[in-house]
């Protein structure tokens, strides 16, 4: 962590976005408070809360530029909740049970500059807390490929899927038996989770769902 981080922390330290109180940036009172995500258009992409609420929208802020890693344990635990009854439904009736998390990664730039990838923090939480032998995280299998403008410059929908086509590549071919797990922070037209789809159908996946935290 940098020294500005650091003092950073000790000026402003941890509170809850919601309700101010010292525990963590988000407290469980505060997110069970957060609405619900509607519903996507693709079946396959699952989302927890409202990214239209404001403590949703900051949380996001602080875990994405400030720092506040310990939000991927507190989103963990609600991914880890939605999933465990589907994902424990999978290994029980699939005959070639492997599940795959993979983190929508970001641009090398941008890791260096942040220092982490706050998906694969998330995928890495909800992955512990499954603890188990069929479920396992692939971070390196995805990769992205160029530097995308930043999804919130580019308007409209189409425009946001033109933005990031072409900008992933696998490292190696997927497992046509194995179920590939999506997991991102926010996700708002898609477009990023469609488009890391394709790709990894094209590379011999044929089952691929996605969980973000918001929406
Ligand atoms: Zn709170």
């Amino acid at each position: 962590m940098s020294f500005i981080q650091s003092l950073f922390d000790l000026i402003f330290p941890e509170r809850c976005v919601g309700c101010g109180c010292r525990e963590t940036s988000l407290c469980d009172v505060c997110l069970q408070k957060i609405p619900k995500a509607r519903k996507h258009d693709a079946s396959w992409i699952h989302s927890l809360f409202s990214y239209k609420d404001s403590r949703m929208k900051k949380a996001m802020w602080l875990i994405k530029y400030k720092n506040r890693k310990r939000l991927a344990k507190t989103f963990g635990q609600a991914l880890h909740d939605l999933m465990l009854e589907e994902l424990s439904e999978y290994i029980q009736f699939e005959r070639a049970p492997t599940v795959v998390f993979i983190p929508i990664p970001i641009s090398r730039k941008r890791l260096q500059k942040r220092g982490y990838n706050q998906a694969e923090l998330i995928a890495s939480s909800v992955c512990t807390l499954l603890n188990n032998p069929h479920i396992t995280i692939e971070n390196n299998l995805l990769k992205k490929t160029n530097e995308t403008k930043r999804q919130s410059h580019s308007k409209s929908r189409r425009e946001r899927l033109k933005n990031i086509i072409g900008s992933f590549a696998v490292t190696e071919r997927c497992d046509p038996r194995s179920i590939y797990i999506l997991i991102d922070d926010v996700t708002t037209t898609g477009a990023t989770l469609i488009e890391a789809r394709k790709i990894l159908k094209e590379n011999g996946a044929r089952k691929v769902k996605a969980y973000t935290v918001a929406h």
